[in-house]
């Protein structure tokens, strides 16, 4: 039941990058307006992930970390929440020492949990409104997971690219990374035009162009300013960071038609707002790939947005 258990919860957290992008999904969850991540040694020494939302109440916290434990889901054909699975906290938990500080603005005094394997110890702390949570030592129990980690300096690149997205899809809030104590990202509430600038510099900023209809919202590069490259292709479907289908990376690049030449690929930040029954997240546990109903049909009407944004603004 053990090694049953250990397998499931790598599934769902299996390196550092991991554990930071559940714990944003949780603080995105939790209306944070504020979100700070810190890393010690990639990931693996040490995450911490700070927000000031909403909080869990005194009572509910000890069923966080259980598995299969959400307070968010409401019907698994129409997901709204980023996290609905319940089994974050609980993965882990069983990834390595789990400390849970939170507060709800309205409660005097903050519950801390600390969780590892099936051992929970609750205890009432001080502490600001929100909630802190911190995963210590990762995998340092799991020989054979923690040889097969990537070097502290490309997970901390993977984690800072991952905290890029998701400053560029939620630039209303307050970002911090900081790595090995040193600010790696600072972003304060702007536009996405604003998080570009934090992400790429101002010089790209100045470059890029806003698109906004019913399905898509967000920021283009101008012609002139490509490479060979889709690395800067961001896409979000309702408010979740994903790797973009092809097809959609295609259809983008196919409304700058003749404007962008060949092999090359834009900047853009753009937002899908998708029914949530098109969307399902559920096809696997990291959640990075979403899949989408109708996505041909998607795809022509992104390449029209994407034109007529083009149109609009002449170059
Ligand atoms: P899920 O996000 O799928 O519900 P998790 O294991 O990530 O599952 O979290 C379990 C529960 O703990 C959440 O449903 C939520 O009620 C609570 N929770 C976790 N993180 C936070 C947070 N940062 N702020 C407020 N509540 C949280
Ligand atoms: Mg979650």
């Amino acid at each position: 039941p053990d090694v049953a258990r250990q397998i499931a919860a790598g599934e769902v957290v299996s390196r550092p990058l991991d554990a930071v992008r559940e714990l944003l999904d949780n603080a995105l969850d939790a209306g944070a307006s504020r979100i700070e991540v810190e890393l010690l040694g990639g990931g693996l020494k040490r995450v911490t992930v700070r927000d000031n939302g909403a909080g869990i109440p005194a009572a509910q916290v000890e069923l966080a970390p259980l598995r299969h434990a959400t307070s968010k889901l409401e019907s698994v054909d129409r997901v709204t929440t980023l996290g609905f699975r319940g089994e974050a906290l609980w993965a882990l938990a069983q990834a390595g020492q789990l400390t849970l500080t939170t507060r709800p603005a309205t409660q005097l005094g903050a519950v801390q949990l600390t969780a590892h394997g099936s051992e929970v110890n609750v205890g009432r702390v001080s502490a600001a409104a929100g909630t802190t949570v911190s995963v210590t030592g990762m995998f340092a129990h799991l020989p054979a997971r923690l040889r097969t980690q990537a070097t502290a300096a490309a997970e901390a690149r993977e984690v800072t690219a991952l905290l890029s997205r998701y400053v560029l899809h939620w630039p209303g809030l307050h970002w911090r990374l900081t790595v090995d104590g040193d600010a790696r990202l600072q972003h304060a509430p702007t536009d996405t035009r604003g998080a570009v600038a934090s992400v790429y510099g101002p010089l790209s900023a100045n470059r890029v162009l806003k698109v906004d209809t019913d399905l898509v919202s967000g920021v283009l590069s101008r012609p002139e300013l490509t490479r060979p490259r889709r690395d800067r292709m961001h896409f979000s479907v309702n408010g979740r960071p994903v790797l973009a289908p092809p097809e959609l990376e295609k259809a983008v690049i196919d409304g700058y038609a003749e404007l962008l030449p060949a092999g090359q690929a834009p900047l853009c930040v753009l937002d899908l707002r998708l029914p949530p029954e098109d969307v399902n997240p559920n096809v696997h546990p990291a959640k990075a790939v979403v899949a989408m109903a109708d996505l041909g049909g998607l795809a022509e009407r992104l390449q029209l947005a994407v034109a007529q944004a083009l149109a609009a603004h002449p170059l």
